[in-house]
């Protein structure tokens, strides 16, 4: 049997996800990774609960490579619509880049920001995402994506999976990040319910199932080959082939080719997230775009690579320097806030905040069981422990109140994530720095999610989704536009392929 070295925080997750864990299996997974944040495990695939190694087919209507997001979303749709899917995993879990996402999920005209009185538009969130995309982003691609965003949350609700408490992050007006109903990090909650429709749709889903290949017959893709956990490989014949395998922001040579700066930088990403869509589809004649695109994200824990979602800063939360001051408008476009911190003599800062952004913000008592939050009772004493003129972080803080109060952050021009102050001690403060989180480049599609050489055609029977792809975002993507992106784009990938299988028949 294979053996891996995973953070016992993934390993946990998805074990627990395949049996159905509970929240006090949970809290006890939890707290043993907090002593231990990396351990030896032995990984096997039925006893996670995924489908047995020998019930492997040589032949499905459509394989899908990757179960993260859009590979599960695709598998379902393409279930939905008549198709025989399998997907296949190289890791020993499923949930991909998509089970770490915390701060939730855009989408504009939807049912839960009317319950809530918000006016949004589609035509408001594209202008947005693509003035945050600096003007670069795939047009068609991102009028697709608003235009089908409330689609995308109504559906996932059918699927047991609701989306229904509403944030805002950085670069958006209006509050459209949406989030489970008790405010908790999206990732754990969405795969979860994923890997659940999965298994009660008797889709099968193989871990440790390592694609090397896209194979192709007649200029048409017919397969794929993959490695086992046995070593050996196999070749397995499909209609349609779906590429669903993230980006590349675990890959430090592919990110030093694209972006040499970046070289020292830490990653968010968990350890599959190493570019092999791209690769393989490079292999057939597959384009890409805007593979230079790498998005740095301001607020990650440095010693666990851990990224602290722009929830916190959504909820309220700002941003100081170790002098004690504020120093950038803290809901600014990711690549801003980056710029911001890394223009500091320290490369630093904290995250600052009270009770009222912890309560708001669930996702915190999970980043307090890493040993990240430091504590005080008043805001002397949180300064005094992080090392902070204590006289200049209670002015800061004083004024910041007073900026919400009147609605107006005079010094940086913040406004959004302004709607509490922070005025309920205890108080808080969390260290940060930049780390490498997303990379927007990837392979060219259509709004068919058609997989498209450098001429502009089509790869007959290729399909991708999700990360794996380049365009959506432009030159830098929105918080909450990526797990749009997977369930929106995942799901018109399983129809489109279900429609070319079921015309190979
Ligand atoms: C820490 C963190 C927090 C985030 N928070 C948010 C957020 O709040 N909101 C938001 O919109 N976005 C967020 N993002 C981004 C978002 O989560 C990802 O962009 C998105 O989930 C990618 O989904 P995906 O399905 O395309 O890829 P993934 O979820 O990464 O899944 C790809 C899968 O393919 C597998 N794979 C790769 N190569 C192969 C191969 N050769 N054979 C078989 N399988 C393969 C991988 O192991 C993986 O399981 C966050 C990202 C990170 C890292």
């Amino acid at each position: 049997m294979k053996k891996v070295i995973m953070s016992l925080v993934s390993l946990s997750l998805f074990a627990g996800l395949a049996v159905g864990c509970t929240s006090d299996q949970e809290k006890a997974a939890k707290s043993k990774e907090s002593k231990d944040s990396s351990e030896e495990v032995t990984s096997g695939a039925s006893a996670n609960g995924y489908t047995d190694i020998s019930e492997l087919k040589d032949n499905y209507d459509i394989v899908i490579v990757g179960a993260g997001g859009a590979g599960m979303t695709a598998a379902l749709q393409a279930k939905e619509a008549g198709m025989n899917p399998v997907i296949l995993e190289k890791m020993p879990v499923a949930g991909g880049n998509t089970i770490k996402s915390s701060s939730g999920m855009n989408a504009s005209e939807t049912k839960f920001q009317k319950e809530e009185g918000i006016t949004d538009s589609n035509d408001k969130f594209f202008e947005e995402t693509l003035k945050g995309g600096k003007g670069t982003n795939d047009q068609e691609l991102l009028r697709f994506f608003v235009d089908h965003s409330a689609d995308a949350i109504d559906w996932l609700d059918t699927k047991g999976i609701e989306l229904s408490n509403l944030t805002i992050t950085g670069g958006m007006s209006e509050k459209r990040t949406h989030r489970p109903a008790d405010g908790s990090a999206i990732g754990g909650y969405l795969v979860d319910g994923l890997v659940r429709n999965v298994k009660e749709e008797s889709i099968p889903l193989f871990v440790n199932a390592d694609v090397t290949e896209l194979t192709e017959k007649d200029d048409q893709v017919n397969g794929v080959k993959v490695k086992l956990e046995d070593g050996k490989t196999k070749e397995i014949k499909a209609d349609a082939v779906i590429v669903t395998t993230g980006g590349f922001g675990a890959n430090k040579e592919m990110l030093e080719e694209y972006d040499p700066k970046l070289k020292d930088y830490v990653t968010t990403n968990q350890e599959g997230t190493t570019g092999d869509g791209i690769k393989m589809i490079e292999k057939l004649g597959g384009a890409t775009v805007d593979m230079k695109e790498i998005q740095i994200h301001p607020t990650v824990q440095q010693d666990k690579s851990f990224l602290i979602g722009e929830v916190v800063r959504g909820e309220g939360a700002i941003l100081a320097s170790q002098e004690g001051t504020r120093f950038v408008n803290e809901m600014d476009t990711r690549d801003k806030v980056s710029a911001a911190i890394t223009a500091l003599p320290e490369k630093s800062a904290y995250l600052v905040f009270d009770q009222g952004v912890r309560e708001r913000a669930t996702a915190i008592d999970f980043y307090d069981e890493q040993g990240f939050v430091v504590e005080g009772n008043t805001i002397e004493e949180l300064a005094k422990k992080i090392d902070m003129p204590e006289a200049a972080l209670k002015e800061t803080v004083e004024q910041w109140n007073k900026d919400v109060q009147a609605k107006a952050d005079a010094q940086f021009g913040r406004e959004t994530g302004m709607d509490n102050d922070l005025s309920t001690g205890p108080y808080y403060a969390i260290k940060i720095a930049p780390g490498i989180h997303h990379t927007m480049g990837g392979v060219k599609i259509n709004t068919k999610t058609e997989v498209l050489k450098e001429d502009g055609t089509a790869i007959k029977g290729l399909y991708a989704a999700g990360e794996v792809t380049g365009g959506l975002h432009g030159a830098n993507r929105i918080g909450g536009n990526a797990v749009a992106d997977i369930i929106i784009f995942g799901r018109q990938a399983g129809t489109e392929a279900a429609t070319f299988a079921s015309e190979q028949k």
